[in-house]
């Protein structure tokens, strides 16, 4: 396939336009690389060399894409994105999973191009583990081993993880990174124990350079799971190769953990991220702004970092309000628009949305400042217990989830667990005014979508 400039170039052109008008939300400086290649077959190509790129754009911004080669050349046409060995071969690429053919890595998790150590604001809150990851990511298997990052909801751990794995790959490309949650690593293994399938299960892990794993307090209570973690986690460490792993609970907290594991995980270096401080708040709604080209005055930054302080995320989410806010009103972002955008986005959200599982959950565990782990572990404790219970009774109220559902999310309870919580924390808001007040605060803080302080 030949590339013809004029075209190519006038395509490319009227693509920026577009996405730009229709997505601003996904639109990135290093758009501006990607180069049309032509179009054969009903495909318009689209070449972009850097293979994290590629692959973020082929699995989040497709859709997009086709829109827009749609919408300005009027064809049906597909869209596709190729590296420059592939121009003329159409094959999914930057599938790390595609060397073994004997086993898909499909739950691979994919690698964003937006978390890497360049958009990571250092503050005292996760200055450590930022430190400990460019270690680990500059001197793999000889830094840090095990380097396990834990901390709260929202708070970087994602991020950082994926800085480590786009650092290493790109000083070595050919890199054998297996990043993937904890969850699919224990499916897989299930999947693959029943298909009797272990020997692949064994081959595509223990043959890594990197291993880095996303919340691996999901092992809790996975006893086999656990159990072939253990080994994994031997191979790769005893040849010297890399583990990463993130949690939202430090190894000794992490219930239902065999000793053996939490003696592992400490055997490197254990770095806690915290929330940030207010000046890290400011720095980080600068660097997301600048990420997504948006131009915010500086007393807005301050007012929206002043109002959020939980976790970084709700943070992206009230300048996303924002920004939606001032592009419908055709307006610029001001500290008034910004009071507006974010006061008003209150009354939407609590009637258009239906809180999520998540929502209710992070509204609880910051209420109660306690560990979305402890949530599902079995622990009875009072201090646990009381906010479980409100939880299911809020996910009963809120969600369309049954008894037996909510009962599963919580650490496979069954549902007579779920009716009792129900029931509890019903009768109790009668009668107990400080349950019912907290109770209420949190589901405000859901429903508005505000934090709880
Ligand atoms: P976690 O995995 O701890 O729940 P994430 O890594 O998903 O949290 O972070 C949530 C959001 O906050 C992401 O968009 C991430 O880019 C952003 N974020 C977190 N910490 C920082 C930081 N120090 N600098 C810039 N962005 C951050
Ligand atoms: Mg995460």
């Amino acid at each position: 396939m030949k590339k013809t400039t004029q075209t190519s170039n006038e395509t490319k052109v009227q693509l920026d336009a577009y996405l730009r008008k229709n997505h601003p939300e996904i639109c990135r400086h290093w758009f501006d690389e990607i180069e049309p290649v032509g179009i054969d077959a009903g495909t318009l190509s689209l070449l972009v060399r850097e293979p994290v790129r590629r692959q973020y754009l082929q699995r989040t911004c497709l859709v997009q894409f086709t829109e827009a080669a749609q919408a300005i050349t009027g064809r049906l046409l597909a869209v596709r994105f190729v590296g420059d060995e592939n121009i003329d071969r159409v094959k999914p690429s930057g599938d790390l999973g595609s060397d073994s053919a004997t086993i898909e890595l499909e739950e691979q998790l994919i690698l964003s191009p937006d978390y890497t150590f360049e958009t990571f604001v250092v503050g005292p809150g996760n200055r450590l583990a930022h430190a400990a990851a460019v270690a680990v990511g500059a001197n793999l298997g000889g830094a840090y081993n095990p380097l396990f990052v834990h901390g709260g909801v929202g708070l970087g751990k994602t991020h950082v993880l994926q800085a480590v794995c786009q650092l290493v790959l790109k000083q070595k490309p050919t890199t054998r990174i297996g990043y993937l949650s904890c969850q699919s690593f224990a499916e897989m293994f299930m999947a693959c124990v029943k298909s009797g399938r272990m020997q692949d299960f064994r081959h595509r892990f223990r043959n890594l350079d990197v291993l880095v794993i996303d919340d691996i307090h999901f092992l809790s209570k996975r006893e086999q799971s656990q159990e072939e973690f253990f080994h994994t986690f031997n191979t790769l460490y005893q040849s010297g190769k890399q583990i990463i792993l993130s949690s939202d609970a430090s190894p000794n907290d992490i219930p239902d953990l065999e000793e053996r594991l939490v003696s592992r995980f400490n055997c490197g270096l254990v770095a806690r991220v915290d929330r940030p401080c207010y000046e890290t708040r400011v720095a980080i709604l600068k660097s997301k702004a600048a990420l997504i080209n948006l131009d915010v005055p500086e007393d807005v930054c301050a007012y929206v970092a002043a109002r959020i302080d939980s976790n970084i995320r709700e943070l992206e989410g009230a300048l996303t309000k924002v920004r939606g806010y001032a592009m419908a009103n055709k307006v610029a972002i001001t500290l008034d628009v910004a009071k507006t955008a974010l006061a008003d986005d209150r009354v939407s959200t609590s009637r258009s949305n239906q809180p999520s599982i998540q929502m209710i959950i992070d509204a609880v565990t910051v209420y109660y400042d306690i560990k979305l782990s402890d949530l599902m572990s079995k622990r009875r404790h009072k201090s646990v217990a009381l906010p479980r219970q409100v939880c299911m009774w809020l996910a009963r109220k809120h969600t369309r989830y049954s008894l037996e559902e909510i009962g599963g999310y919580f650490g496979g309870r069954d549902h007579t667990t779920v009716l009792h919580a129900v029931r509890t924390i019903g009768t109790r808001r009668d009668e107990d005014p400080d349950i019912s007040k907290a109770v209420d605060r949190i589901e405000s803080a859901f429903v508005r979508q505000t934090p709880v302080g």
